[in-house]
């Protein structure tokens, strides 16, 4: 069962009421001007960014709280910490396997070098 499955749709539709009156889309503007469309976990620039409750609503929080009470976050900080950690040790495990038909494989590179390359 997902998330979303668990909540009532009176609180669905609350949620949908909230965020699609202009009250809220300006809050959102400013909560993403003030942090000049950078993901506050990453400092990623982001066109995209979301603007999310530090307090959720479910939990009783203020829909238009203060500007400091909201996170703006690019996608991939959004989606939970948990799976950000999993995507990237993915990647870290992908690029030290690589293909030994590859050329300029990546085997037998010392952790420097990879650690390098890595870098670019
Ligand atoms: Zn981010």
């Amino acid at each position: 069962m997902s998330w979303s499955d668990r909540r009532s749709d009176a609180a669905r539709e609350r949620e949908r009421t909230i965020y699609n009156s202009s009250r809220w889309k300006k809050l959102r503007a400013r909560k993403v001007e003030s942090v000049r469309h950078q993901c506050q976990r990453c400092g990623r620039l982001s066109a995209r960014l979301h603007v999310h409750h530090r307090i959720a609503l479910e939990d009783g929080g203020d829909p238009f709280p203060k500007i400091d009470q909201l996170e703006a976050l690019c996608a991939s900080c959004h989606s939970s910490e948990t799976l950000t950690e999993v995507a990237q040790r993915k990647r870290d495990e992908e690029f030290d396997l690589g293909s030994p038909d590859e050329t300029g494989h990546r085997w037998g590179l010392s952790a420097e070098e990879k650690a390098q390359l890595k870098g670019r």
